[in-house]
C-alpha cells in the first residue's frame, strides 16, 4: 500500500510528488486526464521558479524555449503605463531577475516527466471518485476508476490536488465561494497581438477596464501566440446580458490600449470560461488528508501568482506531512501548522486583492511611490510577511477610507463599492 495517494497531476500534485520521491515516501499520483492537457495560467512569477529550482526542475524550464518574461506593464485608462521589472524585486540582486510565460500543456507535461524521473508513480486516465473514511471520519484511501476498472486504494495520507474541482472540498462540503470577490473569467489564445515596444513586449500586460472589478491580460507566448483573458465581477457580466464572446469584445472596446493591441489579432482557440474564480475550503487538512494548490483555495489571478502559490503550498505540505508520516501519523493535529501557514498567507493575499479592486488606481499610486514600491514588489515575490510588517496594507486601507470620506477626492470616481 502506498503511504500517500495524490489526486491530480497539476503543478501542485506533481511538486508534492517530487518532494515525496526525494524523501523516499512511497506514493502514487492519479491524474484523470492525459498530459499534455491545456490549462490557463501561463505567466509564471519568479517565485514559481524558486520552487522549481528546489525540485531540480528549473534547468528543464530554462531549456524548454518558453518565452522570457522580464516584468509587468499596468495599463490604466488615463495615465501612461506603469512598468515593473522583475530585476527590481527585493534582493541584492533578486534571485531571479526574469521569468517565463509557459504554455501550461507543455510545462505541466515536462513537470510530469521530471517527477517520473525522480521516481514518482503516476497513473494517467485515473479519475479519483471519492475518499474512503473509517467510522471515526479519518480518511483511509481513495476509490478511483481507470476505464471500466475500479481501484480501491488505501493510504496513510490522501492529498487533494484536483485544482478547482476541489474533490475533497466537495465531498466534505467545505468549499466556500468568496462572496465579496465573485469573479468570472474568459480567455483564449490570439495570434498577431501587438504587445508594444520591444523593451517591454515580452512583459505580461495588465489592462484596467472600466467594468466593475474588471481587468484583462495579454501574456506573449512563443510561436506568435498571446494568451489573452479578462476577469470581471459576475454580476456585471450578467447585467450586460451578452454571451461570453460578445461580452469579451465589448470589454476590449472599453480600453483603447487593449483594443489597439488586439486590432490585428485573431482568436486561435475557443474562448474558455472560468465561472468560479475566488473560493476556499473551510479546512485544508484533517485526519488522513490535506489539500494543496487550487484544491485548497484560489485568490484571484490578478497578480499571476496561482502556479507560484500552488507549488509553494505543495512544498509546505511536504515539510509538514513527511515528518508526520514518519512519526505518529498524518493527523489533523500534526498537519495543523500547514493549515495555519496557508490560511495566514491567503488572508494577506485576499486583503491585498480586495483593496486592489476597491480602488484600482491606489495600486498604481502605491507602486510608483518609492516608499511603497518595495513592499508591493515583495508581495508579488511571495513575501506576505513583509507586506504586513511594513504597514503597506494598512496604508492602502487608510487611503481607501480617505477616498470614501471625501466626496471631492480626485480618486473618488474610481472607488468601487464592495458587493454584496
Ligand atoms: C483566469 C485565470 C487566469 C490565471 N492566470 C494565471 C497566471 O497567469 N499565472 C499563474 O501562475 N496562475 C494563473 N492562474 C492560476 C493557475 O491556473 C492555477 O493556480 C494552477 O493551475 C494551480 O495548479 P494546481 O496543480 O493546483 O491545479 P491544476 O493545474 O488545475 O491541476 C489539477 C489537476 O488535477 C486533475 N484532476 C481533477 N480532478 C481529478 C480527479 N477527480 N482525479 C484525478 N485527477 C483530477 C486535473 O486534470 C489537473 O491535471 C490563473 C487562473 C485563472 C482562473
Amino acid at each position: 500500500m502506498p503511504s500517500v495517494v495524490i489526486m491530480g497531476a497539476g503543478p501542485a500534485g506533481l511538486t508534492l510528488g517530487c518532494h515525496l520521491a526525494r524523501a523516499g515516501v512511497d506514493h502514487v499520483i492519479l491524474e484523470r486526464g492525459h498530459h499534455p492537457r491545456p490549462r490557463v495560467g501561463e505567466t509564471l512569477l519568479p517565485s514559481a521558479l524558486e520552487v522549481f529550482d528546489e525540485i531540480g526542475f528549473l534547468g528543464v524550464v530554462r531549456d524548454a524555449g518558453f518565452r522570457r518574461a522580464d516584468g509587468i506593464v499596468y495599463h490604466t485608462l488615463d495615465d501612461p503605463p506603469v512598468v515593473v521589472g522583475y530585476d527590481e524585486f527585493p534582493g541584492d540582486p533578486p534571485r531571479f531577475d526574469h521569468s517565463f510565460h509557459a504554455d501550461r500543456a507543455r510545462l505541466d507535461m515536462l513537470l510530469l516527466k521530471h517527477a517520473e524521473s525522480l521516481g514518482c508513480r503516476i497513473v494517467q486516465g485515473a479519475t479519483a471518485r471519492h475518499a474512503t473514511t473509517d467510522d471515526g471520519g479519518r480518511v483511509t484511501g481513495v476509490v478511483a476508476t481507470v476505464g471500466t476498472e475500479t481501484l480501491d486504494l488505501e493510504a496513510d495520507l490522501v492529498v487533494d490536488a484536483t485544482g478547482h474541482r476541489t474533490l475533497l472540498g466537495g465531498q466534505f462540503d467545505l468549499r466556500v465561494r468568496d462572496p465579496e470577490l465573485d469573479q468570472v473569467a474568459f480567455h483564449s489564445w490570439f495570434s498577431n497581438v501587438d504587445t508594444g515596444p520591444a523593451d517591454t513586449a515580452g512583459h505580461v500586460h495588465i489592462f484596467f477596464l472600466p467594468v466593475h472589478r474588471g481587468w484583462a491580460w495579454c501574456a506573449p507566448l512563443t510561436d506568435g501566440y498571446t494568451s489573452v483573458g479578462l476577469v470581471t465581477d459576475r454580476e456585471s457580466f450578467q447585467q450586460w446580458r451578452l454571451g461570453p464572446e460578445e461580452f469579451f469584445g465589448a470589454c476590449v472596446a472599453e480600453h483603447p490600449g487593449l483594443q489597439s493591441a488586439l486590432a490585428q489579432g485573431h482568436m486561435a482557440r475557443t474562448l474558455q470560461a472560468e465561472t468560479s474564480v475566488n473560493y476556499g475550503l473551510e479546512r485544508v487538512c484533517g485526519d488522513g488528508w490535506l489539500a494543496v494548490g487550487d484544491a485548497a483555495r484560489f485568490v484571484d489571478p490578478v497578480f499571476s501568482s496561482g502556479v507560484g502559490v500552488a507549488v509553494a503550498s505543495a512544498r509546505s505540505a511536504a515539510r509538514h506531512a513527511v515528518p508526520a508520516l514518519r512519526g505518529d501519523g498524518a493527523t489533523a493535529r500534526a498537519l495543523g501548522p500547514y493549515q495555519d501557514e496557508l490560511f495566514g498567507q491567503a488572508a494577506v493575499w485576499r486583503r491585498f486583492v480586495r483593496l486592489y479592486y476597491r480602488l484600482m488606481p491606489a495600486f498604481t499610486v502605491f507602486v510608483q511611490s518609492p516608499r511603497h514600491r518595495p513592499g508591493i514588489l515583495g508581495l508579488l515575490q511571495g513575501d506576505v510577511r513583509g507586506a504586513v510588517d511594513s504597514g503597506l496594507l494598512d496604508e492602502m486601507d487608510a487611503l481607501v477610507r480617505e477616498v470614501e470620506n471625501q466626496d471631492a477626492h480626485p480618486l473618488r470616481p474610481s472607488l468601487r463599492e464592495p458587493r454584496p
